[in-house]
């Protein structure tokens, strides 16, 4: 709704005390934030990746290879419903968090599919070895349940959006979530995800992202959206964007 206050506390920034072997700056929020000993554990066994838009991170029911640290990548974890398309998104993740929380939490696979839906890349690391790494290393493992309580938290927050929001404030949300993980004002992003996202069909999301796009907040031609007004996405989008934001930010503040 227009007029909903805004939000008005820093995007997701990166300061990394953690390098890789080629000097660059660790790009994963959650990586970024361990000891360096468990970050120099972790390092060796993660294989970076180029995610393409809609490569298949995992799909439901099915084992569970690896676990996903977005870079640049964005990735969404979607719930496939019998005889329904498109799916419904139960949370996005990008460089704040990683893919693969059942992992950690001691399954192996799960009712949902996870995408790229924003091209990039990331970091990946076999299941099995992630495993052993946990149990031996309690840093680690503290910092991996945090963010799966923060993505619990995302996921819980979604149930109550989806149910009594607007289409235009998810929209709006959904934009601000992904401008503060892929880090830039331009992105390519089909309509078809964007339903995904939104859990409409396409006729509902030409509508939602048009009122956006005639209110000059964003504009959308041909797959690419830009953001133009941040600040008045802010204000357009419903209070979730903000909760969920403020989660994260809590998450990777707490102490070790
Ligand atoms: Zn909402």
């Amino acid at each position: 709704m227009l007029g909903t206050p805004t939000y008005s506390g820093p995007r997701f920034r990166v300061r990394s005390p953690h390098v890789d072997e080629r000097g660059m700056e660790e790009q994963n929020m959650i990586l970024n934030a361990l000891p360096p000993d468990s970050y120099a554990r972790l390092r060796p066994h993660l294989e970076t990746r180029v995610m393409r838009l809609h490569d298949e991170l995992w799909s439901s029911m099915q084992p569970m290879t690896h676990v996903y640290f977005p870079r640049s990548f964005v990735g969404s974890i979607l719930i496939p419903l019998q005889a329904e398309t498109p799916q419904v998104e139960a949370a996005t993740v990008g460089r704040e968090g990683f893919l693969g929380t059942p992992i950690v939490l001691g399954a192996d696979s799960s009712v949902s599919n996870a995408i790229a839906q924003i091209a990039g890349d990331g970091g990946a690391i076999e299941a099995s070895k992630l495993r052993e790494l946990l149990a031996t290393d309690s840093a680690l493992l503290a910092q991996c349940l945090r963010y799966a309580h923060t993505l619990q938290e995302q996921t819980a927050q979604s149930v109550a959006c989806n149910s009594r929001h607007a289409l235009e404030e998810r929209c709006a949300k959904w934009l601000l979530m992904t401008h503060d993980r892929v880090g830039r004002d331009e992105f390519t992003l089909l309509q078809i995800f964007l339903a995904f996202m939104l859990g409409v069909h396409r006729p509902r999301v030409t509508v939602a992202a048009g009122m956006l796009q005639s209110a000059g907040l964003i504009s959308y031609q041909r797959g690419t959206i830009r953001i133009v007004d941040r600040a008045g996405l802010e204000a357009a989008s419903c209070e979730c964007y903000a909760v969920v934001r403020e989660a994260h930010t809590r998450m990777l503040s707490s102490p070790r």
